[in-house]
């Protein structure tokens, strides 16, 4: 029997995820040193790690041989606290990509829907295919949520509506009155999953949990990928009705989040100073690329998250000449936005490498 006949059905047709092009890739292929290739492709953090962070998980690696606390007791009570909420309405995962999964896992099943917008993170597309179930894709007029639009994708058969705010690829910001009067004006059935990868990079942070407190199905996913540099450990959180979180405790790996991961999240909860500066690095960044995209009169979208979306004539083009010159970034044909390029915002060094070499791929 052949192997593709022995697969579980659905398998086969399944997209894979395609990810930033790795810094040894490109090196590899365009014969570069790699220290002196500058990656801007995944929204990783500019500046490195939580300094706080590489030093707890330092001193922890004498400690391997154990396996980690399933529980996250610590890491759980941390942010419970931090967030005003009680442990129990908290579930912990493998970056919070494996909560999107797991949330799909535990309530998706064949001939249920789930909606979200046609520029949003595609994982939501994969957790969902993954389970058999429907996608509902929303067209984003102006690389912008439409709500209207993503209500009436809403139908009988519709289990789960994801958001990203703000949203990736494209960046734009929905406001917190929005997304109440979205929310409140869903049927009871449907699960709200409202993903904050990127809400620490805004100046006013939308805060959903009044509606969870209200009983409304809504879950927050936050990760510790962004803002406090940790994308490597893998670790993130979400927030919701106690309930909802114990489905996750019977579907995911018994020690889905490993011990350097809690120890690194817990300390870089308190490296403040990395976090704000982060924060400003960020601010400064995007203003840096603003002005230069006005100057030189390129199309661009800046909006929310710590990247730009820039319009370019060849993005395939473009995206290889950059990488020629040491600069990955990210194309975004995945999203049927193929003349958009999305940049992570860097220091100022590292935009203003980027901006030359940008121009010099549009001559
Ligand atoms: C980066 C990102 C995440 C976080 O992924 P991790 O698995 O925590 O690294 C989640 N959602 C979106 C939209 C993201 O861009």
């Amino acid at each position: 029997m052949k192997i593709q006949d022995m697969a579980n059905p659905h398998i086969g047709g399944l997209p894979i995820y395609e990810t930033g092009k790795p810094i040894e890739y490109v090196a590899r292929e365009f014969g570069l040193d790699p220290d002196g290739i500058l990656k801007m492709a995944s929204n990783e953090n500019p500046l490195g790690p939580s300094p706080k962070a590489v030093e707890a998980v330092s001193k922890a690696l004498g400690h391997l041989n154990y396996y980690p606390d399933g529980g996250c007791y610590d890491i759980r009570r941390k942010v419970a606290a931090k967030l005003g909420l009680k442990p129990e309405n908290l579930a912990f995962g493998n970056g919070s990509n494996e909560l999107i999964t797991l949330l799909a896992q535990c309530f998706l099943d064949k001939g249920d829907e789930s909606v979200f917008g046609a520029q949003s993170f595609i994982v939501y597309k994969l957790a969902t295919l993954l389970m058999g179930a429907t996608c509902v894709s929303v067209p984003m007029p102006n690389l912008r949520y439409d709500l209207d639009m993503l209500r009436d994708a809403v139908t009988g058969k519709t289990k789960i509506v994801f958001m990203t705010n703000p949203n990736n690829p494209t960046g734009c910001v929905v406001k917190q009155d929005e997304i109440f009067n979205f929310v409140r004006s869903l049927p009871e059935n449907v699960i709200f999953c409202y993903d904050e990868a990127y809400s620490d990079f805004e100046e006013e942070m939308v805060d959903l949990r009044p509606l969870i407190a209200e009983g409304r199905n809504v879950i927050c996913m936050r990760t510790f990928s962004k803002i406090y540099g940790l994308a490597g450990l893998r670790i993130g959180y979400s927030y919701s009705s106690p309930e909802m979180a114990s489905y996750f405790d019977r579907v995911r790996e018994p020690f889905n989040v490993n011990s350097l991961a809690q120890i690194g999240a817990m300390a870089a909860l308190d490296d403040d100073e990395f976090y704000a500066k982060s924060k400003r690095v960020n601010f400064e960044g995007r203003k840096q690329f603003e002005k230069a995209f006005e100057e030189t009169g390129m199309e661009y979208f800046s909006e929310g998250g710590n990247f730009v979306m820039v319009k370019v004539s060849d993005a395939l083009d473009t995206f290889k000449k950059l990488q020629r010159a040491g600069v990955i970034v990210r194309p975004n044909f995945g999203y049927a936005l193929p003349e958009w390029l999305r940049i992570t915002i860097g220091t100022e060094e590292q935009n203003a490498r980027c901006l030359e070499e940008l121009l010099k791929a549009q001559k």
